[in-house]
């Protein structure tokens, strides 16, 4: 058959992960969480299987779920979102974002993407035949060139993909970006998909740049969600999307086709987990914690640190200890030191190498000493 993805290999968490079980390594590769989750949503959704909410759930999602999302983005963001026409419950982030592209994007239209990029954006334009437009964050603090993105935009410039915090730079969007985003877009029908699954993750008091902030722009956006991110469970894929009515019109003609609805046991738990404010408001000092117990770990390393502000990622360079290329070099010390890591160039289509590798550090305490105590010999 002729591949409509001719360019797409296996995924570097694909690849690193397996590379990771191969070398009994520490997996600091892939993100995910090594602790349990929540045990109150654990609980909560036992007790929803066993009052037999097993059935399917309604195509946009469990209604008091929608509900309980409503009440947060009123409490953070003071915006009023209505739960039975602009939000829609998926199976996870990245279907999410898949979703709004292919309910959206015409061959041919340009999408401006950012790099490095999170894996699945460039494969999900293409495949649309929709052109990705790369951009690249300025190199080392990785924020935006709103110069460099204003020369870039075209009559065919249907759409503008952000992520804050970023995967996999740690970085975040701040008030002055979302000044120039505004004025980047206002007076055009440029539209914005904005990937927030670390909305919730977020450190030194820095003030998370949600675009549910500004109903302005909410009006041209979908704004995609993930709950296996922030709620320690990425096995559960559960997530959302929200835009505004017409838009959620089109993504749910494209969901009610695809998946249809989502594991009802879980969107049942949530609704109840989610009425508790603490359950998302004590996740960014608790993954603040970690960051700083791993990155004075890494002190004691030879690697140079990158600041994260958000997500659950670090990036560190190697300069001082090798000139391989950061792929080579992430293999290496898989095989040789039993520690995975991603090499960041993985997210550039260019293969773009500035000799940097992402570690993931929302793991146990433990298993972040285990990991920098093979990182010093490196
Ligand atoms: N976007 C980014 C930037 C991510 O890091 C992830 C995590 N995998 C996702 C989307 C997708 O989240 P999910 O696992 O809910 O699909
Ligand atoms: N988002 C996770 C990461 O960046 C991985 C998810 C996946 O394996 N697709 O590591």
């Amino acid at each position: 058959i002729q591949s409509k993805l001719p360019n797409v290999g296996t995924t570097i968490f694909t690849v690193m992960s397996a590379l990771a079980t191969e070398h009994k390594a520490v997996n600091l590769g892939q993100g995910f969480p090594d602790y349990p989750m929540p045990e109150a949503l654990t609980a909560l959704v036992n007790k929803a299987m066993q009052e037999g909410f097993n059935q399917y759930a309604p195509m946009p999602g469990w209604m008091p779920l929608r509900e309980s999302i409503a009440d947060k983005i009123k409490f953070l963001y003071n915006t009023t979102v209505n739960p039975d026409t602009e939000i829609t419950i998926t199976p996870g982030g990245t279907y999410a974002i898949y979703t709004a592209l292919t309910a959206v994007l015409q061959p041919g239209d340009e999408v401006i993407v950012f790099e490095p990029a999170y894996d699945s954006y460039i494969p999900n334009i293409e495949v649309n035949g929709a052109i990705p437009v790369l951009i690249d964050l300025k190199f080392p603090d990785y924020r935006i060139d709103w110069e460099l993105v204003r020369s870039k935009i075209t009559h065919r410039t249907r759409m503008i993909m952000l992520n804050t915090p970023h995967n996999p730079t740690g970085a975040v969007l701040r008030e002055d970006d979302m000044e120039q985003l505004h004025a980047l877009v206002r007076d055009t029908n440029i539209l914005i998909l904005s990937d927030e699954v670390y909305e919730h993750l977020i450190f030194d008091g820095i003030p998370h740049q949600s675009i549910l902030r500004y109903p302005d722009l909410l009006q041209r956006s979908f704004v995609c969600f993930s709950f296996g991110k922030v709620y320690h469970c990425t096995g559960w894929k559960l997530g959302y999307c929200v835009a505004p009515a017409d838009f959620t019109k089109e993504f749910r003609k494209v969901h009610q086709f695809n998946c249809f609805s989502c594991h009802t046991p879980s969107q049942v738990a949530l609704a109840e987990f989610l009425n508790n404010r603490d359950s998302y408001l004590q996740l960014s000092p608790e993954m603040q914690q970690k960051r700083d117990y791993f990155s004075g770990l890494m002190k004691d390393t030879r690697f140079t640190p990158l600041p994260s502000y958000g997500s659950y990622f670090q990036c560190y360079q190697y300069d001082r200890i090798s000139d391989e290329s950061d792929k080579n070099f992430a293999i290496r010390i898989t095989k040789e030191y039993g520690i995975a890591t991603i090499p960041v160039s993985a997210f550039y289509q260019s293969g773009k190498d500035n000799k940097v590798i992402r570690f993931c550090f929302a793991k146990k305490e433990s298993t972040l000493e285990q990991a920098v105590e093979r990182l010093r010999k490196v």
